[in-house]
This record gives structure tokens, sequence and C-alpha cells, in this order.
């Protein structure tokens, strides 16, 4: 049977709650780089951010991905965080 409920993530930004499809996953991977996955298959430890554009600016601006992934988190990343989030 299939499981109807979707499963329900927090932005690491603006802490609210969304569908996990509604947000964007951004991994570490267990090499130790960051990537934006798109996929959603990307393996590794992940935290997730929402597309209001709002929120999206404000990570941006505040860069806070490598506080959350424990890593450095280059330039690229957010270029392509900007790409999909904003178009
Ligand atoms: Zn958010």
């Amino acid at each position: 049977m299939a499981e109807r409920k979707i499963p329900q993530r927090t932005c690491v930004c603006c802490r609210t709650t969304h569908d996990k499809r509604d947000l964007l996953r951004v991994v570490k991977t267990p090499e130790g780089t960051v990537q934006v996955d798109t996929t959603g298959k990307v393996n590794g430890r992940g935290c997730y951010l929402c597309k209001d554009p709002a929120c999206a600016a404000r990570v941006l601006k505040t860069k806070p991905l490598s506080k959350f992934l424990g890593v450095p988190v280059g330039e690229e990343v957010y270029e392509k965080l900007k790409e999909v989030l904003l178009g």
C-alpha cells in the first residue's frame, strides 16, 4: 500500500516546516564536498532550504550553510542555490 503522507522537513534558515518535496536539499557528501541536490538522490548528510524568495535572499546574504553542514561551503554552491531558488 502506498504511503500517502508526505515527509515533513524543516528549513534550516527560517525554521518553517514544509513538505519534503517543496524544499531544496543541500548535501555534504561522504567525500566532504557540498552539493545542491536537485534530484533528492545524492548520498550524504543533508539540510533543507525552503523556496521562499525572502528566505533564499537571507541564505544568500548570511551564507549559513557551513555552520549547518560543518564544512566550508564554496561560492559556487551559493551560486547554484541562487539559480535554483531565484531562477
Ligand atoms: Zn526557509
